[in-house]
C-alpha cells in the first residue's frame, strides 16, 4: 500500500459501489466482528493465505459448518463451498478507485464470488491496496501469482523466484482467468473487510 492511501477513505469508495465495508486495526479485532457476525451458518472458503494467517475457519469451525478444501484437504468441499452461506475469501488486489482484482487456476474462488452463496466477504490486508486498477492488475500478475505459483510448488517459470510475471504457457500455469469486480453482484450482498496489517500475498 502506498502512504498517501488511507484505507478508510478506500472504503468509502467501495460503499458507494454498494458495498457493506468494515476496517479493523488488527487481526484479533476483525476476528471477534466475524465470531459474533457469523454463526450457525454453512460457511465456505477457497485455500486463501490470508483467511489462513488469520485462523479464522479455525475460530467459525466451533459455531458453524465449514467447506474449504484448503482447510480440510477434502475436494469435495469445492462444490460445497459454492453454495454456502457464506463465502469467505481475499483478494488478489483491491484499488483506491473501488475495484476487486482475483486471479484464479481452478476458477472456485472467482466462481463462487459471482453466484451461489448467500453472502460473499472479501478479507484483505492493507498490502493488497493499490492506486488504481491498472496498478491492482499489476499486483495481481506479478506479485500475487508468482508467490501463489511458489507456495502451490507449480512448474512454472515465475515460481523459481516468485519474482515476476512470464507469462508462461505452462501446463501448470494459474492463471486462466481474470475477474474484475466493480460493483456487487446483484446474486448476494457483498462485503469488504480490510484490515491494517499486511496478509497473504
Ligand atoms: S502466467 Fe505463468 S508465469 Fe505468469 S504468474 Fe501466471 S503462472 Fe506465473
Amino acid at each position: 500500500m502506498k502512504d498517501s492511501i488511507n484505507p478508510q477513505d478506500i472504503l468509502k469508495i467501495f460503499e458507494k459501489h454498494g458495498y457493506i465495508t468494515h476496517y479493523f486495526a488488527n487481526i484479533s479485532d476483525a476476528n471477534s466482528y466475524f465470531e459474533s457476525a457469523i454463526r450457525n451458518k454453512s460457511v465456505g472458503a477457497g485455500g486463501s493465505v490470508t483467511i489462513a494467517q488469520m485462523g479464522l475457519l479455525e475460530i467459525l469451525s466451533k459455531t458453524n459448518k465449514i467447506y474449504s478444501h484448503g482447510y480440510s484437504k477434502d475436494p469435495s468441499d469445492i462444490a460445497k463451498a459454492a453454495t454456502a452461506d457464506v463465502y469467505l475469501t481475499s483478494a488478489n488486489a483491491i484499488s483506491a478507485t473501488g475495484e476487486i482484482v482475483n486471479i484464479d487456476g481452478r476458477g472456485n474462488r472467482i466462481s463462487a464470488t459471482l453466484n451461489g452463496p448467500s453472502e460473499i466477504y472479501f478479507i484483505c490486508g492493507t498490502n493488497k491496496i493499490e492506486p488504481d486498477l491498472p496498478q491492482a492488475l499489476w499486483r495481481a500478475k506479478n506479485i500475487a501469482a508468482p508467490k501463489n505459483a511458489q507456495r502451490l510448488r507449480k512448474k512454472t517459470p515465475c515460481a523459481a523466484k516468485a519474482d515476476k510475471c512470464y507469462n508462461c504457457s505452462s501446463p501448470d500455469r494459474i492463471c486462466r482467468a481474470t475477474c474484475i469486480y466493480t460493483h456487487p453482484l446483484t446474486s448476494a450482498p457483498a462485503h469488504i473487510v480490510l484490515i491494517d496489517e499486511p496478509l497473504g500475498y
